[in-house]
């Protein structure tokens, strides 16, 4: 299995390093040929508007509906969860809508920008370190959405069919739990 990682801007080499850990074969995706092969896609971290505004000018957008169309799997990280959602807020700006939410952008404010938290989840028994970076808040889910972790009443991993994203940067720290929960995914296993 291959999993293209979204390397536009941002913090794309980190998730290159969390696969390289799992040993899983990954390619960095900048145009639409890039997806060849590839069965599910990691929209990283970084600035959502950035990655937008490139991703249209390479077409990239588009070939990624059609690669979510033909099944394609999606684990986006904040700014990636961003670019998956239904709607986006704050302000309000086009997302690839394969993910039933509603997202808050920069939902923390610039002063509490970035924390580290340790929180439950449905993944594993072991709390998962949840690293925020000037993190969205999922203000909504529709009922299709399965909520796999919350932080101080907030969704922030969420799942729906062969789409899972996360307002927090599993990337970023040793624990691969998030990333295999992912890889099981695309590969059709839950
Ligand atoms: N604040 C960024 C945005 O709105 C996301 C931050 C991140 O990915 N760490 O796109």
């Amino acid at each position: 299995m291959k999993i293209g990682i979204v390397a536009i801007q941002g913090d794309y080499g980190a998730h290159a390093k969390a696969l390289d850990r799992i040993g899983v074969e990954h390619a960095y995706v900048r145009r639409p040929d890039d997806l060849a092969g590839v069965t599910g896609v990691i929209l990283p971290g970084g600035e959502s508007t950035t990655h937008l505004k490139v991703m249209t000018e390479e077409g990239l957008f588009d070939a990624l509906k059609q690669f979510a169309a033909k099944d394609g799997a999606f684990f986006g990280t904040c700014a990636g969860a961003i670019l998956l959602a239904r709607e986006v807020h704050r302000p309000a700006q086009a997302s690839l809508g394969l993910l039933d939410i509603s997202i808050l952008r920069n939902g923390y404010g610039r002063q509490l920008a970035s924390d580290v938290h340790s929180g439950t989840s449905k993944l594993a028994k072991e709390p998962l370190e949840m690293v925020f970076i000037r993190a969205p808040i999922i203000e909504s889910v529709g009922a299709g959405v399965d909520v796999l972790a919350e932080d101080a009443g907030h969704p922030v991993l969420v799942q729906q069919g062969r789409v899972l994203a996360s307002t927090f940067h599993p990337e970023l720290t040793q624990d691969t739990t998030v990333h295999e929960y992912f890889l099981k995914m695309a590969n059709g296993r839950t």
